[in-house]
């Protein structure tokens, strides 16, 4: 008899399922060109979805740039001169290897699929061959080989292109890093997880060019501050872990790598990489080139290639994960609710002012205070449903508090602040509102 074979199962973990039908049922994604039957391994994001996205990036450009002295921003163009990919060593390595349903020629990761078998009809794989991930097209009106170009599968090489210029007119000596953050493109053979792994994704990538003999020092720095910044986002401290890369793992170049990993509904897997590049890559630009990407030390008078430590992480995957991490049913009062408990400075509103009903001197001073707090805050102004379902909504979308006016705002200028947490509602005066919400979020 056969050895037993564990199926592809199609289903995803429970959660996954609950956490894709609040993220498209409140606005957070949804798949790309939906009505014309979705493209798969492209999402588009909502208007929730939208502002968790900039609130990631805004984070991390603020840790990663501006908070330091020692890293530069850089946008480089997504379509790059394709000897770039080809000086990278991408045109010939960017690959997965690929296999292929013998009965249905359905496509697979091989590394994804070891030892199972299509669990539609039970078909055999072929053996793996090696699939280039990058997308094609061409520039200009020619369509041959000449005007081949491809759409960037990482930003990183934009840093490695200019990295002259940047010295150049900057001033930066290493160590320094020169961060982006930008659309990267992978045709995944794949996709899947919602948007766990995506044809069209986010990254946001900083290389950090180090005197040679600092490079280790540097990957462990590295790895300690991209996990703090995971924390800082509020993900549990205890669904997070640094995984170092055993040698098999890593590229021929690599002097060493750690996943940031997470611990996902399907398993523990990566949330961002961080790998130790050696002088790999500018030594191949400068070999292609011709041009000379050495850096001159005048202190120490020495001249060398600059290594460079890499941290590299998705907007989507750090988009989902925060999703997970949040997510909570509750019983309360014997009575269900769904809740993200998103920290309240990424959660996409902070405050939502609610006007306990209809009634017109309600709803004036509700928008009233909302405006006041507009300017400071991310806030929502709502009066549809009934109280109840609106506080319900906010819990769904991770908003951390609540600003109700009620029928005694006219008596005592008080409304109540509700947290989302903890449950309990506080009176306030409206003149001390703007200190109450700023003494809770950050
Ligand atoms: P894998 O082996 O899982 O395909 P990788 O190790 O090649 O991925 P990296 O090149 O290290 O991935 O990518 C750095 C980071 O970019 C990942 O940690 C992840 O956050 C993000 N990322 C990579 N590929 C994708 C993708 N297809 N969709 C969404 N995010 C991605």
């Amino acid at each position: 008899m056969a050895e037993p074979v564990e199926r592809i199962e199609p289903r995803q973990p429970p959660l996954m399922e609950k956490l894709v039908s609040l993220a498209k049922r409140r606005g957070f994604f949804f798949q790309s060109s939906e009505i014309y039957g979705g493209l798969q391994g492209f999402w588009d994001f909502g208007p929730l979805g939208v502002t968790l996205r900039n609130n990631v990036r805004r984070a991390w450009w603020r840790t990663m740039v501006e908070l330091r002295d020692d890293v530069v921003g850089l946008e480089s163009t997504l379509i790059m001169h394709p000897r770039t990919w080809v000086a990278s060593g991408h045109v010939e390595n960017f690959t997965d290897p690929l296999v292929e349903c013998k009965t249905c020629h359905q496509r697979f990761r091989a590394d994804h699929v070891r030892g199972r078998v299509h669990a539609e009809d039970g078909g055999e794989f072929t053996e793996p061959r090696r699939f280039n991930l990058m997308f094609k097209t061409f520039v200009g009106p020619a369509e041959d080989s000449s005007a081949q170009v491809y759409l960037r599968p990482e930003t990183a090489q934009g840093q490695f292109v200019d990295f002259a210029n940047v010295l150049n007119a900057t001033r930066m000596r290493p160590p320094f890093g020169i961060a982006q953050m930008g659309k990267a493109f992978r045709n995944e053979i794949t996709p899947g997880n919602s948007i766990f792994r995506l044809r069209e994704f986010d990254l946001m990538e900083m290389e950090y060019f180090v005197p040679p003999a600092e490079e280790m020092r540097w990957l462990d720095y590295w790895k300690e501050e991209r996990l703090r910044w995971h924390v800082s986002l509020g993900i549990r401290p205890d669904k997070l872990r640094l995984r170092a890369h055993s040698k098999d793992e890593l590229a021929h170049y690599a002097s060493g790598a750690f996943d940031v990993e997470y611990e996902f509904p399907f398993g523990w897997s990566e949330l961002e990489g961080i790998a130790a590049r050696g002088s790999y890559d500018l030594s191949a630009h400068q070999q292609a080139s011709g041009r000379d990407l050495s850096y001159f030390d005048d202190l120490k008078r020495e001249r060398y290639v600059p290594h460079v430590v890499e941290p590299a992480v998705g907007v989507d995957r750090v988009m989902l994960t925060l999703l997970i991490d949040a997510y909570r049913e509750e019983e309360v009062r014997g009575e269900q609710r769904v809740v993200l408990r998103f920290h309240p400075s990424i959660a996409p509103v902070q405050v939502a002012v609610l006007p306990l009903s209809r009634k017109e001197q309600l709803i004036e001073t509700a928008k009233r205070v909302e405006h006041e707090l507009r300017p400071y805050f991310r806030t929502e102004y709502d009066d549809t449903q009934s109280i109840g379902k609106r506080y319900r909504r906010q819990d769904e979308i991770g908003t951390p508090y609540a600003v109700t006016v009620d029928f005694e705002t006219a008596q005592d200028q008080g409304v109540t602040i509700r947290s989302r947490d903890e449950m309990t509602q506080v009176r306030v005066p409206i003149s001390g509102l703007r200190q109450a919400m700023a003494d809770r979020l950050p």
